[in-house]
C-alpha cells in the first residue's frame, strides 16, 4: 500500500492542509495518510504554540471525514509538550516503517515553503534514503530551485540544474538518491497564522478551517489576543 505521513505544527490544521493530502492522494494512491502533529518542531522555534492536546485534538477532528486521513500520536510528547524536546522527522519516519510492510511505500507531504528548508533538518540526506517527498509546488517555484534545495550531497551540479531554472516546478525529480513528486500548485492562500490572526481580530473562520475545527478554537478559547487564554502551552526559545 502507497503510505503518506504528512507532519506539521498544525495549530491550527485547515483547509490548505486538508487539500493537500487530498491533491497527494488522489496523485499517489494513498490508502492512508498519517496526519502527525509535532510536540515542539524545530523549525519554529521562538514561537508561542498551543498544547499538543489541543492540536491533535483538532486534527481528529478535521480529519474525521475521511477514511483514509488518520490522526497519529508518533510524535506525542510525554507531558503534553511542556517540556521542550524536539521530534525530528527521521525519527518520526524510522518509528512508522517499523509497523508497515516491506512492499509498502511511504511518501513524505510538505508545501514547498517547508521543502525549501529541508536542507538544514536534521539528518535530512537519511530522510531522503527512507521515503519518497510529494511536495505542493507554489508558483514562483522552478524545478532548479527544488533541486538546489536538496541536501548537499543529494543536490546535482549547478551547471546540471541550470537549464531548468525556467521550467516550473512540476512533475517528478528522480535522483540516484532523491524522489521528489510536485503536486501542481494547490493555490490555497490560508495559513494557520493567518488563522490565529483571525481568531484574534474575531473575524470569521469558515472558509479557512472545518466547521468542527473553528468550534474546537472557540470552545477552549484559543488564540484569544490575550495569551493568558488557556489555548497556549509553551514559550520557546
Ligand atoms: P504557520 O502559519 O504557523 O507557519 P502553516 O500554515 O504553514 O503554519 P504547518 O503546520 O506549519 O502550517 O504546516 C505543515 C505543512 O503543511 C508544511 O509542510 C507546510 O508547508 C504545509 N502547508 C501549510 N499551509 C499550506 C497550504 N496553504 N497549502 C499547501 N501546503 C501547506
Amino acid at each position: 500500500m502507497n503510505i503518506g505521513l504528512f507532519g506539521g505544527t498544525f495549530d491550527p490544521i485547515h483547509r490548505g492542509h486538508l487539500a493537500l493530502a487530498n491533491a497527494a492522494r488522489d496523485a499517489y494512491t494513498l490508502g492512508r495518510i498519517y496526519f502527525v502533529p509535532a510536540n515542539l518542531p524545530p523549525h519554529k522555534p521562538a514561537q508561542t504554540i498551543s498544547l499538543f492536546s489541543h492540536r491533535y485534538a483538532m486534527v481528529a477532528l478535521a480529519t474525521s471525514g475521511s477514511r483514509h486521513f488518520l490522526p497519529s500520536l508518533l510524535e506525542a510528547p510525554v507531558d503534553n509538550g511542556k517540556r521542550g524536546f524536539a521530534n525530528y522527522s527521521i525519527d518520526t519516519v524510522r518509528r512508522l516503517k517499523r509497523t508497515l510492510k516491506k512492499a509498502d511505500r511511504l511518501f513524505l507531504l510538505l508545501g514547498m515553503d517547508a521543502f525549501h528548508e529541508i536542507a538544514t533538518w536534521h539528518d535530512a540526506g537519511a530522510l531522503f534514503e527512507e521515503c519518497e517527498f510529494v511536495v505542493a509546488s507554489r508558483p514562483g517555484y522552478s524545478l532548479a530551485d527544488v533541486a538546489q534545495a536538496l541536501p548537499q550531497q543529494l543536490r546535482p551540479p549547478q551547471l546540471v540544474t541550470r537549464p531548468f531554472r525556467k521550467q516550473p516546478a512540476q512533475g517528478d525529480l528522480i535522483l540516484p538518491k532523491a524522489t521528489v513528486h510536485l503536486l501542481a500548485s494547490l493555490d490555497y492562500n490560508v495559513s494557520a497564522t493567518r488563522i490565529r490572526q483571525a481568531v484574534a481580530s474575531r473575524k470569521p473562520l469558515n472558509k479557512l478551517v472545518e466547521q468542527s475545527v473553528a468550534e474546537y478554537i472557540k470552545k477552549a478559547g484559543l488564540y484569544q489576543a490575550d495569551e493568558r487564554s488557556p489555548g497556549f502551552g509553551t514559550r520557546l526559545g
